[in-house]
């Protein structure tokens, strides 16, 4: 499905951007492997990537920096080759409810989740508008459509990873480029490991297949949204959380 195709995933060390590294070489893409602190966890990642015939490297670049997203698609396109397919997955949280809510902790998730996501979409761009082809995919949340107590800076972020998805699909369209968000619900990842039993349990009862999403469910989405299946999709924010949202 995806074999000849060059991915960059970033945060793809752990969690939910491995498991789309993961997916997307499995289905024949050489993947660069993103990170920020995890080096030994993408190295991990590559390796795996590797084992299955596909080539893979890994990258350190903090997304909320525009030199070193500027460093990162340079040593991609030089080591990989010019990404056809951007994942844009690196996030992180930094929950307080609002009347208590520092500055700096609004100001760091719209860093790295808002404007990390700009810069590669930016960069990206560039190179795929010569290629004149492209997939730009962004995890947004349930929590940017629909929002959550605790998370303004959060759903700020992934309200407006939806918002830039759709402005970038508008610019993109005539050239061959698709440009689309996920937004998962309920992911048992370490972002959610903090979460108190009692909490996981009321969350899970909001969710109506049932159960908590696993990484392996939004990879397999943005592996559509990645192929050539998807093709007539662009500008889209596809939900996967169980019904979470409905
Ligand atoms: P996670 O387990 O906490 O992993 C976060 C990933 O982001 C790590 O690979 C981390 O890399 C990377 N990262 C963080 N800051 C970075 C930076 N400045 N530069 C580059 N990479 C950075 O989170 P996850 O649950 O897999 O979440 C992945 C994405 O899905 C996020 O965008 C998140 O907001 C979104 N999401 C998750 C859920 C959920 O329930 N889990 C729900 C909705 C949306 P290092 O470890 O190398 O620093």
């Amino acid at each position: 499905m995806l074999s000849g195709k060059i991915a960059l995933v970033t945060g793809a060390g752990r969690g939910i951007g491995r498991a789309i590294a993961l997916t997307l070489a499995g289905y024949g893409a050489d993947v660069a492997v993103n990170y920020c602190g995890s080096e030994a966890k993408a190295q991990e990642t590559a390796e795996e990537i590797r084992a299955m015939g596909r080539r893979a490297i890994i990258v350190k670049a903090d997304v909320s920096s525009q030199e070193d997203c500027e460093r990162m698609f340079k040593e991609v396109s030089e080591q990989l080759g010019v990404p056809d397919i951007l994942v844009n997955n690196a996030g992180i949280t930094r929950d307080n409810l609002t009347l208590r809510m520092s500055e700096d902790d609004f100001n760091k998730v719209i860093s790295t989740n808002l404007k990390g996501t700009f810069f590669c979409m930016k960069l990206a761009g560039k190179q795929m508008l010569r290629k004149r082809y492209g997939r730009i995919i962004s995890l947004s949340s349930i929590v940017g459509l629909h929002g959550n107590a605790g998370q303004i800076n959060y759903s700020a972020a992934k309200a407006g990873v939806i918002g830039m998805t759709k402005s970038l699909a508008k610019e993109l369209a005539g050239r061959g480029i698709t440009v689309n968000a996920v937004a998962p619900g309920y992911i048992d990842t370490d972002m959610t490991a903090a979460l108190t039993d009692a909490q996981k349990e009321a969350m899970q009862k909001q969710i109506p297949l049932g159960r908590i999403g696993q990484p392996q469910d939004i990879a397999e989405t943005v592996a559509f949204l990645a192929s050539d299946k998807a093709a007539y999709i662009t500008g889209q924010v596809i939900s996967v959380d169980g019904g979470m949202g409905i």
